[in-house]
């Protein structure tokens, strides 16, 4: 009989955003790959959860101390995978800064988490508690931000004592290649974080292994997960899209907001998460407000001729580039008026837009109700504070939301009434802000479960477990048949 041959290992060809050639293959995980792995982490995971968090920490150290030596060539592969946007070069330095973060944090938090006493209620037990870890958590990424939004979750999980496997966007693998170069270099802890590679059918088959799944990308596949997630009875935190609003009072300084508006909008061409996607207003400064919009607009370079010059990228992902010419002309049919950009250009075989502002939208408008991901600006009109918070609330979403305001006070006010796990005032984009500092909570559509923020989103990765001891004489069973009966006393 003829032996079976091997099977033939299934490839991806990845597109390179500046050149819109496929200039990488990516080897698709098989189902017995991620089996595999899942299971070798697994077995590390024993050994990584039994060192004192301390040791682990040590590890941690290692590891940033490899990424510290790597970070500019990290930033290089990122900078390849999306096209090169602002934060590209950045990323090996920010995740520097999220391991640095977590090596204080995750102490403190898992520390402040512990319970060791006496009952409340019944004062001869003592209680303990135990924190353990998820063995083995799933880490599901988008294309954007690809190495950022791979670590986020990973990285607390990892401290928390859970072994990671991560299966990040097949749209952007270099840098991914480029991270694990790293976490190779820590043998320790390379035994606990590892990743596997392909489409959603390879996402699929980590939410089959997993324990916890950690999802970052749009609703509908966010639904998908969640319902995979259910069907297995295992926790799931979907971290989804968003279609931001920003809100311009009447007494607002028009400068500081165009600057603000701006910037939020089309900052990395508009594929951020929480890019402020529709603004609202006041009608009374509505045309000052877009001149100085237009002319800033106006005034952003693309980086098609070098990365590092311009201001904004090409679109990472070319299907984005369709979804975003579909929500234009839309509009344009509706009746909007596009005042600036407006068209995909390709160049030297890249995709780009220009900052595109547009007036005359309304609700009925895929461009304020869907998720662009682009460099859009819809503008729209409101008569009073009532009218301008409904329309911000108009919405199945709720990531973030801003308002520039001519006072704090006044910001703050209209803050209080949007439906949103985070509001910038008097500023847009300031999700950095809450990192480290407060974990916030997405609302509608935008997410599911616990924080991903904050030094208390890594209790997300433990379980805690109660230990009672009693101290006292044990109960005997011919007492309990007087539990739950009136006690005696004068009747009623
Ligand atoms: P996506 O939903 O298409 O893909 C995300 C990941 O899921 C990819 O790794 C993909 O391979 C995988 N996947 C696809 N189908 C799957 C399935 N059936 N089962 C399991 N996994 C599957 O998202 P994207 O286009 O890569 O990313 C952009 C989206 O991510 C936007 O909607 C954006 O708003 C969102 N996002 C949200 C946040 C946040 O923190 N809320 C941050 C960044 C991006």
């Amino acid at each position: 009989m003829a032996s079976a041959a091997p099977a033939q290992e299934a490839m991806l060809a990845v597109r390179n955003p500046r050149t819109g050639q496929a200039d990488y293959r990516l080897a698709v995980s098989s189902a017995e790959d991620v089996t595999a792995k899942a299971a070798r982490l697994r077995e590390g995971q024993q050994r990584w959860a039994a060192l004192p968090l301390e040791a682990r920490c040590g590890v941690m150290a290692r590891w940033l101390g490899e990424v510290k030596a790597r970070a500019a060539e990290i930033g290089e592969a990122d900078a390849v995978d999306t096209g090169g946007c602002h934060t590209s070069y950045l990323q090996g330095f920010i995740t520097l800064a999220n391991i640095g973060g977590w090596l204080e944090d995750a102490p403190k938090a898992l520390a402040a988490y512990r319970v060791n006493g006496t009952s409340a209620v019944m004062p001869t037990v003592e209680v303990r508690s135990e924190l353990v870890p998820y063995a083995l958590v799933g880490v599901i990424s988008p294309w954007n931000a690809p190495l950022m939004l791979a670590l986020l979750d990973a990285v607390p999980a990892l401290f928390a004592g859970s072994a990671v496997l991560l299966k990040p966007s097949e749209v952007t693998p270099r840098v991914i290649e480029a991270l694990f170069e790293t976490v190779r270099a820590v043998p320790e802890l390379a035994a606990v974080f590892d990743y596997v590679s392909g489409g959603g059918e390879v996402g699929q088959q980590v939410i089959g292994q997993a324990d916890l799944i950690c999802f970052t990308g749009s609703v509908p596949t966010g639904r998908k997960v969640a319902v995979a997630c259910a069907e297995r009875l295992i926790p799931c935190f979907l971290e989804l899209g968003g279609k931001d609003p920003a809100i311009v009072t009447e007494t607002v300084d028009l400068e500081r907001a165009a600057t603000a508006v701006l910037r939020g909008a089309v900052y990395a061409t508009g594929q951020v998460c929480y890019s402020t996607e529709r603004v609202y207003v006041h009608r009374s400064v509505h045309d000052a407000f877009v001149a100085k919009l237009v002319e800033k607009a106006r005034a952003v370079r693309l980086n098609a001729e070098n990365p590092r010059a311009g201001h904004i990228g090409p679109f990472t992902f070319a299907p984005q580039a369709e979804i975003v010419r579909r929500h234009l002309a839309d509009a344009v049919a509706k009746g909007a008026q596009v005042l600036t950009g407006g068209e995909v250009e390709e160049i030297g075989g890249g995709l780009y837009m220009r900052p595109t502002v547009l007036t005359g939208v309304t609700h009925a408008m895929e461009i304020m109700r869907e998720e662009t991901f682009g460099p859009c600006i819809p503008v729209m009109a409101y008569a009073d504070t009532d009218e301008a918070v409904r329309l911000a609330n108009d919405t199945q979403f709720g990531l973030t939301a801003s308002v520039l305001a001519g006072s704090e006070e006044g910001a703050l006010a209209i803050g209080r009434r949007i439906n949103a796990g985070a509001v910038f005032l008097q500023d847009t984009f300031l999700t950095f802000g809450k990192m480290r500092t407060i974990g916030t909570h997405s609302f509608g559509f935008s997410g599911l479960g616990g924080s991903r923020t904050g030094p208390e989103s890594i209790l997300r990765f433990v379980r805690r477990k109660a230990l009672m001891t009693q101290h006292g004489p044990v109960a005997d069973i011919q007492d309990d048949h007087h539990l739950g009966q009136k006690p005696a006393g004068p009747a009623a």
